[in-house]
């Protein structure tokens, strides 16, 4: 491996809505998203295509509707739309560090968001514009996690960064065993069949027919996004 160059020529980073929380119990911290728009401006100008799919959850999730007795797809649409509320804010924040970019939405959205249609995006990463996609696969019953994996094979992406506020794949919670050890590696097989919390099931399982490999890896750790583009050892690789 070269140093200084990137081991991916396009990405998928997936944030979940709570990358967004910062310092907040819930909503947007605009300081937060500007940091992470300074560190993709870094990994942008490695030459790196960058498209994002970006959660909802620090606003809301549809599991909480249903607990409240809502229909669940009425719940997940406001999930969704909570979602595109999270692109808008990180749209300009990256636009504050200079980077062109395009927000796509799986659901219409039109003064807000382009629809998903594959050869745009495609001509859009060319330009070396960075890709927003939020409303997920604008279904519901879904993730953003299965929406990241899906619309990663559609774009081509060799990877999936899957930022979260953990250092990786743990054997156990580290928060409640203190014999729980990190892997550096794991292969798709041993999380399906360990049932290790990575990303909902539908989504690892696209990504293992797919050979789409997972780097999941802390975000709160400045610089964390660059080491896993660089392809150093950062959090734990799934393959
Ligand atoms: N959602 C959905 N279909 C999708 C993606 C998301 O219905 O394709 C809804 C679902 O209610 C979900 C919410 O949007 O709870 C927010 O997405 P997610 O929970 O994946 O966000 P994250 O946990 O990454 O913040």
């Amino acid at each position: 491996m070269d140093e200084g160059k990137p081991a991916y020529k396009r990405v998928l980073l997936k944030l979940s809505g709570e990358a967004l929380l910062g310092e907040l119990s819930y909503g947007i911290d605009f300081k937060k998203a500007r940091s992470i728009a300074r560190e993709l401006k870094q990994i942008h100008d490695l030459g790196v295509d960058i498209a994002i799919m970006i959660g909802g959850g620090n606003i809301f999730r549809g599991s909480r509707g249903v607990e409240e007795g809502m229909d669940r797809v009425s719940a997940d649409h406001i999930g969704l739309l909570a979602t595109v509320i999270n692109g808008i804010a990180l749209q300009d924040a990256l636009e504050k560090e200079g980077l062109n970019t395009r927000l796509i939405s799986a659901i219409e959205i039109r003064a807000v968001a382009e629809p998903f249609i594959r050869r745009r995006v495609l001509r859009h990463l060319e330009k070396r514009r960075v890709i927003i996609f939020t409303a997920g696969l604008g279904s519901p019953y879904f993730t953003t996690d299965t929406a990241a994996v899906l619309r990663a094979l559609e774009i081509k992406a060799e990877v999936i960064l899957k930022a979260t506020k953990v250092d990786g794949i743990y054997s156990a919670d580290p928060m409640l065993d203190s014999n729980a050890t990190r892997f550096d590696s794991i292969k798709f097989l041993e999380v399906i069949q360990q049932e290790l919390k990575v990303m909902d099931s539908t989504a690892v399982t696209l990504c293992k027919d797919n050979n789409l490999p997972i780097i999941v890896f802390n975000l709160n750790i400045p610089g964390n996004i660059k080491r896993a583009v660089l392809g150093e050892k950062v959090g734990t690789k799934v393959f």
